[in-house]
């Protein structure tokens, strides 16, 4: 036998018994984020390398040690997206969405960074993403996050995610507190770990979210951020604050909060949880009003977030939101000379007339008993069962698989009883 090809580490097949939650929890998203007048846009998922480097920085996980990096056949250096705001950014400039302009755009698909595979951490994964752009907040900024709290009441897991919020200030002010920071840092060369001593000239807010207790135990008294936030920054971040007090959203003011990616500024947000381990973070976001312009536009405000959809499922798992409705509606039993094709016709017929109703016909044969049980199996709730006589009468038998009644009406009929399935 030949040897067995397998999928690359980290990439998931969604294989069809999970497709149904997925389907739900991305048809939940749309619906949620339309209700609120944003519009999708797509992007290609191989960028120009520069991009990412210039947008995420060049001392961030994700580009020091995540991306899935390529020379193409003509030697330019392409990178498979590790996440889509830097695309939308590029995107929006090379069309002319963002100058004078405001937008509201959302996206979804696969994103791709080389991670330790672990539950939760993939190399291809998938988010959802939404940036606004022309708008400096703090409204919107408030709307992005009542967004994505009404969307964890949609999807019921709203008990169990907490939202973390902070403010990171301006540019200017984050270069004086990073002063202050990397000063304070020296004083500990000996408890730093190799990472943050890699990290303290060149990203030193980085090493504020740290793992290592050690560290964590010395940063209680490091310089706090917000003792180095600009007024404006400051009323940005309590206008935010008295929405959602307004909105009744809960939240907690995380001063160690900075997210992962170079170009945020003012608010940074998370969304975690407790229930599943170290990867909770649902999803994150905040202000990126320095990027346009960093990547060649005219200065734009702009403030998004990203959140992982394997994470969603998982967590939907976790807590038994996982009941999504069955594939099949209805199933089409036949035995007997020409019944098969009347039953494909009636099937036919029936999705003329309710285009939502799941219909599934028997293929293959069977008696009765062995197409029952593939009814059964593929979730039926009813199945049209069609003989020679019924044929021959222009009735079909309607038996309900889980009650349990049967009963025989008009060919006619069928569609008006069938429509409280749906
Ligand atoms: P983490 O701290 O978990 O590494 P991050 O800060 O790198 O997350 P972002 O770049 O902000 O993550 O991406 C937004 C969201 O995308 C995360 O909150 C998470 O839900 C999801 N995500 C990020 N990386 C992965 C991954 N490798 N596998 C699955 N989901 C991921
Ligand atoms: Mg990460």
């Amino acid at each position: 036998m030949a040897k067995q090809i397998q999928a690359i580490r980290g990439m998931n097949d969604c294989l069809p018994t999970q497709t149904p939650l997925w389907q739900k929890v991305e048809g939940t998203v749309k619906q949620v984020i339309s209700a609120y007048g944003y519009n999708e846009i797509r992007m290609p998922i191989v960028e120009s390398t520069h991009l990412f480097k210039r947008a995420i920085g060049e001392v961030t996980d994700v580009v020091e040690k995540e991306m899935y990096t390529f020379d193409d056949r003509n030697g330019d250096s392409l990178t498979l997206r590790p996440e889509g705001t830097a695309s939308c950014v590029r995107a929006g400039i090379e069309n002319g969405l963002l100058y004078n302009q405001e937008q509201r755009l959302w996206y979804m698909g696969p994103m791709f960074r080389h991670e330790r595979p672990q539950k939760g951490r993939y190399r291809q994964f998938h988010q959802v993403g939404v940036e606004v752009f022309g708008i400096d907040g703090p409204d919107v900024d408030a709307e992005l996050i009542m967004m994505t709290a009404r969307l964890w009441r949609e999807l019921g897991i709203n008990d169990h995610v907490r939202l973390e919020l902070n403010s990171i200030g301006s540019l200017q002010a984050r270069a004086e507190y990073r002063t202050a920071l990397i000063a304070f840092l020296e004083q500990h060369m000996d408890v730093l770990d190799e990472d943050a001593k890699r990290r303290m000239y060149t990203n030193p807010l980085r090493v504020l979210d740290t793992k290592n207790p050690a560290i964590q135990e010395i940063l209680v008294d490091a310089p706090m951020l917000s003792a180095y936030l600009d007024p404006e920054s400051q009323q940005h971040f309590t206008g935010l604050c008295e929405l959602l007090d307004a909105a009744g959203i809960k939240y907690q003011v995380n001063e160690r909060l900075v997210r992962g990616l170079d170009y945020y500024n003012r608010t940074v947000f998370e969304w975690i949880t407790d229930s599943l381990g170290a990867q909770g973070t649902v999803c994150g976001g905040g202000r990126y009003d320095g990027l346009v312009e960093q990547l060649g536009g005219k200065a734009t405000s702009s403030v998004g977030f990203a959140m992982g959809l394997e994470r969603l499922v998982l967590l939907m798992e976790a807590l038994e939101q996982d009941d999504v409705r069955r594939s099949v509606d209805v199933y089409v039993v036949t035995a007997g000379e020409g019944t098969l094709t009347a039953g494909m016709l009636l099937a036919e017929k029936l999705r003329n007339q309710l285009p939502q109703l799941r219909i599934m016909s028997n293929f293959g044969g069977g008696n009765f008993k062995k197409q029952f049980k593939r009814a059964d199996n593929v979730g039926a709730a009813i199945a049209l069962v069609l003989g020679e006589n019924e044929i021959a009468q222009n009735t079909v038998v309607v038996k309900d698989l889980h009650g349990g009644e049967q009963t025989i009406m008009a060919q006619d009929e069928v569609a008006a009883k069938l429509a409280a399935l749906i």
